[in-house]
């Protein structure tokens, strides 16, 4: 219509339109690399049993009343032990404003909205690279950006002079947007050693660190091991803010659970951040869904599917880390004269393989592989299947 005339078709987004495009070749030989999703090692989605008992469990005794504008407050108190620890003075003194959000995704932008409401003039310090969405995130949110060195090209590996001068450099009391760990797109993770550098660096210059965590448990297989960032941060007495996430670590994708939580002075001051985050929720989508709130609490909110839950996590971290082993191996083997030390360096979903963007548009076009074009692998879609095939052409067009 004549309203709408000055709509031109947005730009695809360039993660999603790998898949469309995977999926309309017919070769036999198609392999999706490209996806952030977990797959089993024949390349099928998978429902943990966890889930599935969480599920038989809830079906019984479900209504489909509204959850309150924060969401499950049972979700939310186990997602906090998870992130802050089973034992955390600040769960235990309240001074956790917390809210159920919709994923990652929907935590980080209302902590973004709530980001712009309060200090309106701040800004957000963002690594390069990082998951092309977070620039969307707080451009929507109107919160400038500014970003820091993260990533080196010749070692594969982290920037951590570059990115030490450039906490350094940012205006006191500046926001940082951290990956707590398995690092999207390069599965770059600072050391220990590291982020303790990093922690009292951000309290010398009094910066605020947000925390997305969207892959707790799924770079070392276990959760504790994967929230060290945050519990530095913590020790050190940080008022840090986390967004949560349940898609890759419980495989609830499409359940769209995660939760947003912002570390306060005390009590008084967390029951008003949280009421504010509420306010913030309201006029967009009144209160969060109820069905994956439930699942997660009632995996976590019972010893023995939180067990099975743990043991389920390490599967899937395991089979990763193995997949990169058996990648690296196989290049290796084929005689390739580069070092592929990085892929097993690399931890969590993504293996950001260093080949160039016409690499990948001969994968794609010679050998019917798909991946994005900045040269990150989903090792997710990697299997005993694949890995030699995917080798071989790698080890093809790099030489
Ligand atoms: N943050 C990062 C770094 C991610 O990689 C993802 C998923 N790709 C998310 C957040 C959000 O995912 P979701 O909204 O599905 O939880």
């Amino acid at each position: 219509s004549s309203w709408w005339k000055s709509v031109q078709p947005a730009a695809k987004d360039p993660i999603l339109g790998v898949t469309e495009a995977f999926l309309a070749d017919h070769s036999p030989d198609k392999v999706n690399v490209g996806v952030g999703a977990y797959r089993d090692d024949n390349g099928k989605p998978v429902v943990l049993e966890c889930v599935r008992e969480a599920e038989r469990r809830i079906a019984g005794n479900l209504n489909m009343e509204y959850l309150p504008m924060g969401g499950s407050m049972k979700m939310v108190e186990e997602t906090l032990k998870l992130a802050y620890g089973e034992n955390s003075e600040f769960i235990r003194d309240k001074k956790i404003a917390a809210v159920q959000a919709l994923s990652g995704t929907g935590a980080c932008r209302l902590f973004a909205d709530f980001q712009k409401r309060f200090l309106p003039d701040s800004q957000i310090y963002i690594p390069i690279p990082t998951w092309s969405n977070h620039h969307n995130i707080w451009r929507d949110a109107h919160v400038a950006q500014k970003t820091y060195h993260y990533y080196k090209p010749e070692s594969r590996g982290l920037d951590f002079a570059g990115l030490m001068d450039d906490i350094k450099n940012a205006p006191n009391g500046s926001f940082f947007l951290l990956h707590a760990c398995a690092h999207n797109p390069t599965g770059v993770d600072p050391t220990e050693e590291q982020w303790k550098e990093i922690s009292h660096q951000f309290k010398d210059k009094g910066h605020f660190a947000f925390f997305d965590m969207a892959y707790q448990g799924f770079a070392s297989g276990d959760p504790e091991r994967d929230a060290k960032s945050i519990r530095i941060f913590l020790e050190d007495g940080h008022q840090i803010g986390i967004a949560q996430s349940y898609a890759k670590n419980m495989g609830l994708y499409g359940q769209r659970v995660g939760c947003l939580s912002v570390v306060c002075e005390d009590e008084k001051q967390a029951i008003a951040v949280k009421s504010q985050l509420q306010q913030l929720a309201r006029p967009m989508y009144s209160n969060p869904p109820v069905h994956g709130a439930l699942i997660v609490s009632s995996i976590l909110g019972d010893p023995d599917l939180k067990k099975l839950w743990l043991k389920e996590v390490k599967v899937m971290a395991d089979r990763i880390i193995g997949m990169r082993t058996a990648l690296r191996e196989n290049l290796e083997k084929l005689g390739s004269p580069l070092s592929w030390k990085h892929v097993t360096d690399q931890i969590g979903m993504f293996c950001y393989s260093g080949m160039t963007p016409e690499q990948v548009d001969r994968l794609t076009n010679e050998y019917h592989i798909y991946m994005t074009r900045n040269g990150r692998i989903s090792m997710a879609g990697v299997t005993t299947g694949n890995v030699g095939y995917l080798a071989r052409a790698i080890h093809e067009v790099t030489k």
